[in-house]
């Protein structure tokens, strides 16, 4: 198999969470409507977990947000608090055993989970000292079994979750609810986005505030790293579990989140842009047009547009009714749904110099056969810029990403890729171009898939990286 696959942690992987409190709000349907939003996080499968004060009840199945519910799977999901998920899988595909959000019947909640815990020891220690087998259970499913046994000794849901944390190492901003509260906690470095809007007397908490916006809340604040958010019939209640480390992971802002997002205090969109005036900087290039990749690149194509005074062209036409293409299981697959997905305009591109910028190259397979097809459409020149620096490690933290073996940069020189690309030229923005952009300190990101410094211990895992 040629994706990450960390043992039986394959499956959390790079998702949306979303959830909701308020009194006499129809719950289920603002979370379909904020999981809509956050489709781009995930789109393997969906999940709605829902409580009207006495019992909770789930409808969870593979699919786009837009499939998996109709009218009448959310009026079978009644009540004012609520929670979600989308899953973005690996190869493992969509197996209806590991939907999220997990339903504990037995304890009486659900939750869900955006993230990756890579040590689960500590968990699997635990749970072999209170007689609960984990043999087949993801590390989300055996997040639930650690605050399960909690509740078993007679802690309410706040005090499970809060008891669990020295024993979840990972990556994790996550939502659980029992039948009358909703809880949203993260870890302590933040990896993973989330934050609180207010909608009328109710809360909201999603991966990201786009989905805030379109149902209509408005925005709080992010959990902060190390967070607990409690929220019950007596309002909304926030306890810092652990010491908070900020170190969001970076890839956020150059590729996940949607640009209308804001992390940190950050807008996604004009972080994009700045990157794209950064690489302006860093390579001026005499050329006649400037490509986006869409959708990714176009905040960054802009930006380097604006600082160069280059003419912008969407020049390659998006499908937008495909989804992304990344983690398709085989490389034949993954080729048909590209010609699928892009198709070039060519009377913008012919007898041009031209460049094309996108947001990340990981396997290097996707700029390659948009360089072929920009080539193909009559370019006279082909430039390629990447708006981040060379992806040379994995991730550990809740994101789909190959093994090191097969990152391009993690093997090869740039000019090796470049040749390889078949470009012109090929031009990485500089870490520390990347930095300034976002007008923060290094300290506040997760930035190991250039560097390989894992912010949270990965363990054993670290043994097979290349450095
Ligand atoms: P490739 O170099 O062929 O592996 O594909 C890289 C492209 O996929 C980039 O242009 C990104 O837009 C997108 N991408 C990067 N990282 C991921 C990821 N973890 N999951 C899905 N798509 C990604």
């Amino acid at each position: 198999m040629s994706y990450f696959d960390i043992a039986k942690n394959e499956i959390s992987e790079k998702c949306a969470v979303f959830g909701i409190y308020g009194a006499g709000q129809e719950a289920s349907r603002l979370v379909f409507y904020g999981l809509w939003a956050l489709q781009h996080r995930g789109q393997e499968s969906s999940g709605i977990v829902s409580s009207n004060g006495r019992q909770l009840y789930r409808h969870a199945a593979a699919g786009l947000v837009s499939n998996v519910y109709h009218e009448d799977d959310l009026a079978r999901l009644p009540g004012h608090i609520a929670i979600g998920h989308n899953r973005y899988s690996t190869s493992g595909g969509a197996n209806g055993a590991h939907l999220q959000p997990i339903l504990q019947s037995k304890y009486g909640f659900a939750f869900a989970h955006n993230g990756n815990l890579p040590i689960v020891r500590p968990m699997q220690d635990f749970l072999d000292t209170h007689g609960v087998t984990y043999d087949g259970l993801n590390d989300s499913e055996m997040m639930c079994e650690v605050i399960g046994a909690h509740l078993d000794n007679g802690a309410d849901l706040a005090t499970a979750v809060q008891k669990s944390y020295p024993l979840f190492q990972g990556a994790f901003s996550a939502v659980i609810m029992s039948s009358d509260t909703l809880i949203a906690f993260r870890d302590s470095c933040g990896i993973r986005p989330l934050s609180i809007g207010k909608i009328d007397d109710g809360f909201v908490v999603a991966s990201e505030t786009c989905a805030l916006d379109t149902v209509g809340a408005e925005f709080i604040r992010d959990v902060q790293p190390g967070e607990m958010i409690v929220i019950n019939k007596s309002g909304m209640h926030a306890h810092q579990i652990t010491k908070p480390n900020q170190k969001l992971d970076i890839f956020e802002l150059i590729y996940f989140a949607r640009p209308d997002s804001n992390i940190m205090g950050l807008s996604v969109n004009a972080v994009r842009e700045n990157f794209g005036r950064a690489l302006a900087k860093e390579f001026p290039i005499d050329a006649d047009v400037v490509i986006p990749v869409p959708d990714s690149a176009i905040p960054a194509a802009l930006g380097y547009c604006r600082e160069s005074g280059i003419p912008f062209e969407m020049a390659l036409m998006k499908n937008r009714y495909i989804h992304r293409t990344f983690i398709r299981p085989t490389e034949a697959l993954r080729e048909r749904d590209l010609k699928m997905k892009l198709n070039p305009i060519p009377e913008l591109i012919r007898g041009k110099k031209v460049i094309i910028i996108d947001d990340s190259i990981v396997r290097g397979t996707t700029f390659k056969k948009e360089i072929a097809m920009v080539r193909a459409a009559g370019a006279a020149e082909v430039h390629a810029l990447v708006s981040s620096p060379p992806v040379k490690f994995p991730d550990f933290y809740g994101i789909n990403t190959p093994r090191q073996d097969d990152l391009i940069a993690a093997n090869m020189s740039t000019e090796e890729i470049c040749k390889t690309m078949g470009a012109d030229s090929l031009g990485y923005l500089s870490y520390d171009g990347m930095i300034q952009a976002t007008g923060l300190s290094a300290s506040k990101f997760c930035t190991s898939c250039f560097n390989g410094n894992y912010p949270i211990d990965i363990g054993e895992l670290k043994k097979d990286l290349k450095y």
